[in-house]
């Protein structure tokens, strides 16, 4: 046998990032769009998972939606831990705790032309959800994608699974690294999304312009601890084109969805024959998690310590990342610069005469 060294076991692993706005329990279009790729990534990459509070505020800055904040954060986690997101494998913590991020944003705004933020549809779409017309969009909802480029950029991370609507984000996340590393120096490796197999579920409920996305924001979300018979009650009420998304979003064998999804084309499978199946096929996928879920729910305090350790860890990160930001920049040898004669002119004027 020829000799072969054994792979390092201490080679640092790729970095993924993702994560969700705390504007509601997450759904199932973040389980088959979002969720389920990260679970299966643990092992193979270095993961941080963010809680997006500050992403929130661009569409609820009011006050009484803040304060709906330590709920809907609290139900992240759960929804994260009952899939089977593993805190000692993966980094799980809260935007808004790690002010580093704040400050790359800054730095990282004078990079990106404003006409890239104006032209993005995925913008629009929040927009309009949340009830915001074109006058009244603030800076912060604008300016989401570079607040979303400091998230990636601060953690170094390489991978970023996301929904359809947020791959032209981490385009842009790109794009500023490539031209930060090009002006300053080589600081980011260059982030690249991953679309999943179901990039866009679409909702439940009547049409409408926010149906092709099943959104937290939008009311129209199957979620992801919904008991089992509101879940089959609102399977129910989809027909025509986005049944059939919903076909092919859950009978993962392409075969099997594209003939259910023509024999429905064709008439020869009726809506509520259709239902029946996607509820079993649905059941199939949460009833486990009910289970871990109400196991963890138990747990008093888990869920505030498993996000008090991720945050002081993804502080860490986004410090040095932030210092190496600064240096590269100049901005940090400007400073030192300044303390340094300070310090000079202090140290004479102690000297004795
Ligand atoms: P909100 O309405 O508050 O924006 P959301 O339901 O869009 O909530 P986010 O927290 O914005 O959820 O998104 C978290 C991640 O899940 C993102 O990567 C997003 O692209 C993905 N995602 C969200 N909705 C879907 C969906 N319907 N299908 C597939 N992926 C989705
Ligand atoms: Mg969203």
């Amino acid at each position: 046998m020829s000799e072969r060294s054994e792979p390092s076991t201490t080679a640092p692993k790729a970095r993924l990032l993702t994560g969700d706005r705390p504007t509601g329990p997450l759904h199932l279009g973040h389980l088959l769009g979002s969720l389920q790729s990260r679970v299966a990534m643990q092992d193979s990459h270095e993961c941080f998972l963010i809680v997006a509070d500050l992403h929130t505020l661009t569409t609820r800055p009011e006050r009484e939606r803040i304060a709906e904040l330590p709920r809907n954060v609290r139900a992240i986690v759960l929804d994260l831990l009952s899939v089977g997101i593993d805190p000692s494998k993966s980094t799980i913590y809260l935007q808004s705790g790690v002010p580093a991020v704040y400050d790359l944003a800054i730095l990282l705004q004078m990079l990106i032309p404003a006409s890239h933020l104006r032209s993005l549809a995925s913008i629009a779409q929040m927009a309009k959800i949340a009830g915001v017309d074109d006058e009244r969009m603030s800076l912060g909802l604008l300016g989401y994608p570079v607040l979303q480029a400091a998230d990636i950029l601060m953690a170094r991370a390489q991978l970023i699974p996301v929904g359809g609507d947020n791959l032209a984000h981490v385009e842009i996340a790109r794009e500023v690294a490539q031209l930060f590393n090009e002006m300053y120096a080589d600081v980011f490796p260059l982030p690249e999304g991953q679309a999943s197999r179901v990039p866009m579920l679409p909702g439940i409920g009547p049409d409408g312009p926010a149906a092709s996305k099943m959104s937290k924001s939008a009311g129209n979300t199957i979620n992801l601890g919904d008991p089992a018979e509101v879940v089959a009650q609102k399977l129910r009420t989809l027909s025509g084109s986005r049944l059939r998304a919903f076909i092919d979003a859950l009978f993962d064998d392409p075969a099997q969805a594209e003939a259910m999804s023509a024999e429905h084309r064709a008439g020869q499978l009726s809506d509520a024959a259709a239902h029946e199946q996607l509820i079993q096929a649905t059941e199939a996928l949460l009833a486990p998690l009910r289970e871990r879920r109400a196991a963890f729910e138990a747990d008093d305090g888990l869920i505030e310590e498993i996000l008090v350790d991720g945050t002081i860890r993804a502080r860490e990160v986004a410090y040095a990342t932030l210092q190496q930001v600064r240096e590269a920049m100049g901005l940090e040898p400007l400073w030192k610069g300044l303390i340094d004669v300070a310090e000079r002119r202090a140290l004479a004027r102690k000297k004795p005469y």
